[in-house]
This record gives C-alpha cells, structure tokens and sequence, in this order.
C-alpha cells in the first residue's frame, strides 16, 4: 500500500489533481482511497457527481456508533472516498477532524477490508500545524508532494510546506517526493517554479497544463478523466499517476 499527501495553497488545484490522479489509478484497475482532509469537505465532489458526500465529522455528530459503510462511498469511476469534514464554522479547530477521522478509519479496520493499494490524502495545508499535519505524522502518509503554480502564494506556501515535511521528514515521518506543477499560465512560470525548487532541493516531478476541460469536466460534475478519457489532460493524469506509483515503496 502506497500512502501520498498531496498539500498546497488553497485554490491551487489539490482536489482537481488528486481526484483526477484517483480516477486514473483506478482505471488502471488499482484499489484507491482518496481522503479528503479539508473542512470544506469538496475533495471527492468531481468523483461524486458533483455532490459533497457525508463527512466522517458530520456522521458522528449524528451518532456516535457509525459503520464504515456510512463514511465510505464508492464512486462511479471506482475509486473510494472519504471526507473528513470539520467543525461548525467558527467552533472548534478545523484540523480536529482529521484526526478523528483517521481515528475512525482505523477503529473500523478500513484499511484491511478495503485493502486498497493507493492511499492519496488531499490536505489543505498553507500551515501545517494541529490535525493538518496528521497524514505527514503517525505513519500515515509515505511521501508529500506540494501542488503549486508559478504564483508567488502558492510558491511560498510551497516552501512553507516543504520546510515543514523536512523538518517532520528528519525524525522518520514522510518524506517529500517533489512539486507538482499546476500551470496558470502566468509569464515565465516554469523556471519560477524551477527556481524554488532548487532553492528548496525538491524535484518538479510532473507540469500540468492549464485546460479547460477541466471547467467542462466539473460542470458534468466529473472528473476529465471520467469525462474526456481520450483528452490530452487525461493522458497528462494518467502520466502524473504512474509517475506517483514508482519510486518510493512498492505497493501490495
Ligand atoms: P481548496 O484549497 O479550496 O480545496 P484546491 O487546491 O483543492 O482548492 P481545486 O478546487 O482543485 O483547488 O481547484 C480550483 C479550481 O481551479 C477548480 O475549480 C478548477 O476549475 C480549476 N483548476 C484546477 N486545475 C486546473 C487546470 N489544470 N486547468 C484548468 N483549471 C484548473
Ligand atoms: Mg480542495
């Protein structure tokens, strides 16, 4: 089992890259689990047909005594999801649910009886700190990697990120596995991102175009890789998604 954080700034493209990395996993016949870490519980959306499915939070607020089948949905393309969810606005700290969550996951043996053979967690995380530093600690995630465009935000919280998961790396938890570029198109944009990462000593590991097919893909409430699987963006992901499986630990 193969267990991948994927973080960066919000807005930058974190659920559409990981929920369209799920999708062509699982079409290349893999088990995957995609996690939602992020209160606006939206990770999944395009997986779901474009419906939020009920948090892990939100359940267990309902009732204490929940089943894995209340947190677990499968969607159309395959893959299983779950979305942690968070407090009401403006109660409680927003990353507790995460923590609950992978709690919960872990109590109801999910693991075990999903059995699935690519674990990806889509945080938010401009500040990894409290429960949004979870799937970086406790063994949860293997390798982080950081979703950034050329932006000097999403760069900077780049490099936030990167130095936290270092400075988390050093005492055995997950290591960092690289940038993901996610174009916006700005002027100059690859050797923006270039430049950070050597500063930072961490690889570009894949450059997604900008492609609105994606705007089409998430009006239909879907993934392009569901949507358009003979687009050039859905070849981009499944590049990106073999890209994710080698290196690093085997899965099985
Ligand atoms: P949040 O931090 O709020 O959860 P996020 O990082 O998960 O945000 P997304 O919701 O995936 O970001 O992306 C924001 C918007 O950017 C999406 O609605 C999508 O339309 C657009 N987008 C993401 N990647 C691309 C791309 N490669 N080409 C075109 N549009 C994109
Ligand atoms: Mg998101």
């Amino acid at each position: 089992m193969k267990k991948i954080a994927i973080y960066g700034k919000g807005g930058i493209g974190k659920s559409t890259t990981v929920s369209n990395v799920s999708a062509a996993l699982a079409s290349m016949g893999l088990t995957v689990l995609q996690i939602g870490c992020d209160p606006k519980a939206d990770s999944t959306r395009n997986l779901t047909g474009g419906k939020n499915i009920p948090t892990v939070l939100d359940r267990l607020r309902e009732n204490t005594d929940i089943e894995l089948e209340d947190i677990v949905f499968k969607s159309s393309t395959g893959v299983i999801c779950v979305e942690s969810g968070g407090p009401v606005p403006g109660v409680g700290c927003a990353g507790r649910g995460i923590i609950t969550a992978f709690e919960k996951l872990e109590e109801l043996n999910a693991y075990e009886i999903y059995k699935p053979d690519i674990v990806l967690y889509d945080v938010l995380g401009d500040v990894v700190c409290g429960g949004f530093a979870m799937p970086i600690r406790g063994g949860y995630a293997d390798e982080v990697c950081i979703v950034t465009s050329g932006e000097m935000m999403s760069l900077y919280a780049a490099t936030n990120i990167s130095h936290a998961v270092k400075s988390f790396g050093k005492r055995g938890y997950a290591s960092l596995r690289g940038y993901i570029l996610n174009a916006k198109n700005i002027e100059n944009e690859d050797e923006l991102v270039d430049k950070v990462a050597n500063e930072n000593e961490v690889d570009v590991i894949y450059r997604i175009p900008r492609n609105p097919l994606i705007q089409e893909a998430e009006a239909k409430g879907q993934t392009v890789v569901e949507a358009f699987p003979e687009s050039s963006m859905t070849k981009d992901y499944r590049k990106l998604a073999k890209t994710l499986l080698e290196g690093g630990d085997s899965i099985g």
